[in-house]
């Protein structure tokens, strides 16, 4: 679905240009597809979170304390 858009990190939500907007208008994606591949996207976003966040804390603690 992302391919469908110019942009690589669209939300699809009101950025001008939008391709996959541009589909919702015109009624070739449904509004229930668009929120799916929200919650997706969230639920991506969050891993990447936890992901970055276990590898700070592993960098934290890899190292020995400056003090
Ligand atoms: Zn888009």
């Amino acid at each position: 679905m992302t391919s469908e858009c110019q942009f690589s990190d669209c939300f699809h939500d009101n950025e001008p240009g939008c391709a996959v907007l541009a589909r919702l208008e015109a009624g070739s994606i449904s509004r229930e597809r668009l929120e799916s591949w929200r919650r997706l996207r969230d639920e991506m976003a969050e891993l990447d979170d936890l992901l970055e966040a276990q590898a700070r804390k592993r960098e934290r603690t890899g190292r020995a304390p400056r003090n």
